[in-house]
């Protein structure tokens, strides 16, 4: 059972589509405008936002940006237009699926299905001794729990989501402290961070500092 936000501006198959998936046991809140849903995601959880590319008040995908601007729940676009660049285009800019209209109500089901799958392992990471739980907010290391502020937990998951990866320090700066210019900010949190996974600079086992590039977190060796 998932929360859903249906977002479609025509009143028989916004209907019709909210009786489908509440008949698959979802609770689904249905809303005609990109404005609307906007709201929505902003003052809501929900699980999935499906949503109607056609909207009269947005363009659709101006809609998913702007969704994307305040959330990362997945969306999954619903569209009339079988247009393949325009498909391409909206993943691209951060929709999770998409549906072609019209489609059958075991269609967007499964669907949704997979999406909410996918969705609920990405909260789930594990990196050797690590574990991190997104939706709950918890980190656990060697099965002690860690007890993490506010910014060193979004660090943690924000680098924990890339493992492996040397994440740009800009990138980490421009996601965590948008308003800030000062990159102290980072390396205080880091030092922080390190203290917790009972680690030092000098002799990382999770977290990796590449000298004027950016952060790895990596499985200890
Ligand atoms: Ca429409």
């Amino acid at each position: 059972m998932a929360s859903v936000l249906l977002v479609e501006d025509d009143p028989v198959v916004r209907a019709a589509v909210m009786r489908a998936l509440t008949g698959q046991g979802h609770i689904v809140h249905g809303v005609a405008l990109a404005i609307e849903a906007l709201r929505e995601v902003t003052v809501h959880e929900y699980d999935v936002v499906v949503l109607d590319l056609g909207l009269p008040d947005l363009d659709g995908g101006d809609a998913l940006r702007m969704i994307r601007g305040v959330t990362n729940t997945p969306v999954v676009i619903a569209t009339a237009r079988d247009d393949e660049g325009e498909i391409v285009r909206l993943l691209n800019a951060g929709a999770d699926d998409y549906l072609v209209k019209p489609f059958s109500s075991e269609h967007l089901g499964a669907r949704l299905q997979a999406v909410l799958r996918r969705a609920r392992d990405s909260k789930q990471l594990v990196i050797g001794g690590l574990e991190i739980d997104v939706t709950l907010r918890r980190a656990a290391v060697d099965g002690t729990e860690l007890s993490l502020t506010h910014k060193e937990f979004e660090l943690l998951s924000f680098l924990a989501a890339r493992q492996g990866e040397v994440v740009p320090r800009a990138e980490i700066l421009a996601s965590l402290w948008p308003s800030h210019r000062d990159d102290q900010t980072l390396d205080v949190h880091l030092s922080w961070l390190r203290r917790k996974l009972g680690e030092r600079a000098a002799q990382p086992r999770y977290l990796h500092t590449v000298r004027g590039v950016g952060v790895r977190l990596v499985a200890p060796q």
